[in-house]
């Protein structure tokens, strides 16, 4: 642990860092890391990008927080312009992907309670799924060891299906379900895809009995994996999304989209947050979304996952079993007799910042705005440690 103060909830690596600039960060004794993990899929547009860090200094000057009494010039900026690109009817603001989906499941609980009573209340996730560290988001997480006994009791009115099972969805849903989340493409989960027919297939199922469709693309979102949206790409149209991580390039913010039957459900005081809606995070997600909107930037980043994933490919190394993704959301499933972590820390030893995912995954998500170069630097890291092993 860099340093003995902070508690360390996380198991993190022996490295303080310092500061960074584009897709290059440096810890405090000076070292270079090229980041092939953007504080998790945060740091959209990676380190140190000046248009960001003007419009935050500029906020910073002019206001940093308002509360949800009022509403703030930067708010109804952004989420005009959110709407506008999203095609969503309504938008909730928050401070994090968990809070994102509690709001979510509360829109939802509130919805099956008015179209169906009390006994409308369950919410189905995808096994392997991942949706947050709350009691409620926990629970909703599609994986064992993520529910250890110490937390218990655990929420009620959570149930899971397996995702590309044709046969679950014929008798999943009735008229208890209220809502179905699919996690567009499971990041914690090991950089899972999921097949667009049976999400399809999934989301009319659950719409004929009732449930409206809800969509976590809190890592996805916005523009990680070439679309806005990864739901776009999978086409079930959902009532609602959630969304955080990457949506204020590395600010804290989260929040919900909603259409359909899925506007109108929540009324004044249903559900808020003090810091909601914070001016300084707006003012930072506006700057991301101007550059994701921008002629084609969203196919770069479609084009530079194309070309991580071949390249790693193309070395036909022994240790790397698969590689799959969408856009600069990318996983590379690890031989067995290799462990991941050990791969994670050997990286990091070598300059190159990772993570991994699932059983045995290595993730990459790099800034959307990183370079060719950075890209070439980092792959020549990845390789040379792959054949190290
Ligand atoms: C990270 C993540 C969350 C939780 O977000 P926090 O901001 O850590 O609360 C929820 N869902 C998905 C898909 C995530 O990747």
């Amino acid at each position: 642990m860099g340093s003995k103060t902070v508690v360390n909830n996380y198991g993190s690596f022996d490295v303080t860092m310092a500061y960074g600039k584009g897709a290059v960060c440096y810890d405090t004794n000076g070292k270079k890391y090229i980041d092939f993990l953007a504080g998790i899929a945060v740091n959209s547009l990676g380190h140190g990008f000046k248009p960001l860090v003007d419009a935050v200094s500029a906020q910073a000057e002019r206001q940093i927080h308002v509360c949800n009494y009022f509403t703030s010039d930067k708010g109804v900026e952004y989420a005009k312009k959110l709407l506008a690109a999203t095609g969503f009817e309504g938008v909730y603001f928050g401070n994090s992907g968990a809070e994102a989906n509690e709001a979510a499941f509360k829109l939802a609980r509130k919805y099956g309670f008015l179209n169906g009573g009390e006994k409308r209340k369950v919410i189905y996730t995808l096994e392997s799924s991942f949706h947050g560290r709350t009691l409620a988001t926990l629970t909703a997480t599609g994986q064992a060891k993520f529910h250890p006994e110490c937390f218990a009791p655990y929420a009620q009115g959570f149930k899971t299906i397996k995702p590309n099972d044709w046969k679950a969805i014929e008798t999943a849903f009735d008229d208890t379900t209220c809502a179905l989340l699919i996690e567009c493409v499971q990041g914690e989960g090991g950089v899972n895809l999921i097949d667009p027919k049976w999400a399809q297939a999934a989301a009319q199922a659950a719409r004929k009995a009732g449930a409206i469709v809800m969509a976590d693309e809190v890592q996805t979102g916005f523009g990680r994996t070439g679309t806005l949206l990864a739901s776009e790409q999978l086409g079930f149209e959902p009532e609602v999304v959630s969304f955080a991580k990457g949506v204020a390039g590395g600010l804290p913010m989260g929040g919900i989209l909603f259409r359909g039957k899925a506007g109108g459900v929540f009324a004044a005081g249903d559900h808020q947050s003090t810091f909601a809606g914070n001016p300084l995070a707006c003012a930072a997600a506006l700057v991301v979304l101007d550059e994701l909107l921008k002629p084609g930037f969203l196919d770069s980043v479609r084009e530079k996952g194309e070309y991580i994933c071949s390249q790693i490919k193309s070395w036909n190394n022994k240790n790397v079993v698969e590689v799959r993704g969408k856009g600069l959301m990318i996983g590379a499933d690890i031989a067995e007799g290799v462990s991941a972590l050990e791969l994670e820390k050997k990286l990091l030893e070598n300059g190159l910042l990772t993570s991994t995912a699932g059983k045995n995954t290595l993730r990459l998500v790099p800034p959307l705005n990183i370079s060719m170069e950075e890209i070439d630097e980092g792959l020549k890291i990845l390789k040379e440690t792959l054949e190290s092993l």
